[in-house]
């Protein structure tokens, strides 16, 4: 058993000044607390935040839905204000892993983590999200940088995730028969601005197809998704599946959330 010092945080200012290169934030340790009983991470300090109250709450207007950090994936799936603004994003977190890590894992925590195959990061780059932390701004698209690695700070803290309501959107994926994480999950959503197309699961860190977008941008429809050429250069091959077949799930599930929009 490894020892840590374990310290519950009142507010963001004393979890971030507790914050160290040794520590960890525990949101809903869904991640953390398996990861440290593995052996794979271990750490000085744990700093709980599920008591800043501040972290917490749902806001919808007529353009965005702003989530608290530490909001659980059951919140935003029963959620009925963020259903009517954004359907997509609560079926994308009815659909995460099981009833359990539904009661326990967050928003916050799932991002930060970015793990290559969860869903709220395609959620973030596809509704052109904003992450708040307690010192910045920063837009999803910067936020996600590589495999678990993200820009934030060893002592920054995300405190809400704000989304841009599109005029359409659908998240489809193939979910890993045993966790339900994406084996290929994909984020369409159409806005004023243009479509985005994000993916997850696919290659080692979430990104947006800009072919993908363009052609829907010209044509939103299946039959435009069907003139893209995926490449497999780049994607995961492991024993879930191989690149090419990933090449082809990110195509038939492109069109199938397109035709769901
Ligand atoms: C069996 C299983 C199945 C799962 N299936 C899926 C799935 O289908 N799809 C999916 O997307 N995910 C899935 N997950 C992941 C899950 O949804 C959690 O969101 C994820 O594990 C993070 O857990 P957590 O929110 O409890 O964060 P924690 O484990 O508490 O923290 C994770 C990391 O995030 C950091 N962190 C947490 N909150 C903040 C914050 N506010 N600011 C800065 N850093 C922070 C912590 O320091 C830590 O490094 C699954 C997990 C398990 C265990």
């Amino acid at each position: 058993m490894k020892t840590f010092n374990y310290h519950s945080a009142k507010d963001v200012k004393e979890a971030s000044k507790l914050a160290s290169h040794n520590s960890a934030f525990l949101a809903g340790g869904m991640t953390t607390l398996p990861s440290m009983k593995l052996g794979l991470a271990s750490y000085k300090d744990i700093i709980d935040i599920k008591r800043i109250k501040k972290l917490s709450g749902i806001k919808v207007t007529s353009k965005t839905v702003t989530i608290g950090a530490i909001t659980k994936h059951v919140e935003v799936a029963n959620s009925k204000e963020i259903k009517k603004a954004i359907p997509s994003l609560t079926a994308l977190a009815d659909g995460i892993g099981d009833p359990q890590v539904r009661n326990r894992g967050t928003i916050g925590g799932s991002i930060a983590n970015n793990d290559p195959a969860a869903d709220y990061p395609a959620a973030c780059i596809a509704l052109n999200a904003m992450i708040i932390t307690n010192n910045r701004k920063i837009i999803a698209e910067n936020f996600f940088r590589g495999m678990f690695e993200t820009c934030l700070k060893k002592t920054e803290i995300i405190e809400a995730i704000e989304f841009e309501i599109p005029q359409k959107s659908s998240y489809q994926k193939l979910p890993n028969p045993a966790s339900r994480y994406a084996v290929v999950g994909v984020y369409v959503a159409k806005h004023k601005s243009g479509v985005n197309v994000s993916i997850t699961g696919a290659k080692s860190c979430v990104y947006n197809d800009k072919d993908l977008a363009q052609a829907l941008k010209n044509n939103f429809s299946s039959s435009a998704v069907d003139n893209v050429k995926i490449s497999s250069s780049g994607m995961n091959s492991d024993i879930h599946a191989s690149a090419n077949y990933r090449a082809n799930m990110v195509k038939a599930f492109a069109k199938k959330a397109v035709d769901a929009c």
